[in-house]
């Protein structure tokens, strides 16, 4: 059942990844999702790939069709997220939270548990796990910079209040 569980999973993360692009207005926002896509679409689709290919040894037309149909999700989405009217911040919100929850299901529920159920190379595993982590993680500090940004703007605004007072 796993490749189903995560060819269904994943491919309804990557519309929903790929909405909440669509629907961004911003180009920040553009570059970071476009950036956290990057930095994991190899890995799932590598991990859809060989999990097809380990249930369906003798059938690679079929692994590639399914392959071919996962690689489709996340350009469609980007493209109905591009034809709703802009300014729609809810419905990007909902989407990326719908993509990163789908993510994390899969990954927990599915991909950890059974790679690590599997007791060779549980060393390299644990660490390629840590340095996965520690790669997305450090995308917030690209964010950071836009957080330092809203606080001077806050700061200007307070100044602007108090010399009204
Ligand atoms: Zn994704």
């Amino acid at each position: 059942m796993t490749p189903y569980i995560l060819l269904i999973g994943l491919g309804v993360h990557a519309i929903f990844e790929g909405l909440a692009l669509g629907l961004s207005n911003e180009i920040e926002e553009v570059e970071l999702y476009s950036i956290a896509i990057l930095l994991h679409k190899g890995a799932a689709g590598m991990s859809l790939a060989i999990s097809l290919a380990k249930a369906f040894p003798d059938n690679r037309r079929f692994v590639l069709i399914m392959l071919t149909l996962f690689a489709v999700f996340t350009p469609l989405g980007v493209f109905l997220g591009m034809m709703v009217p802009s300014d729609n911040d809810m419905a990007e919100l909902v989407c990326a939270s719908l993509a990163a929850g789908t993510f994390l299901y899969i990954a927990c529920s599915e991909v950890i548990i059974e790679e690590f159920a599997d007791s060779t190379h549980r060393v390299a595993k644990f660490l390629f796990f840590i340095l996965g982590m520690a790669m997305i993680s450090g995308l917030q500090f690209l964010d950071h910079g836009h957080g330092e940004h809203a606080d001077e703007h806050d700061e200007i605004h307070l100044d602007h209040d108090e010399h009204t007072d």
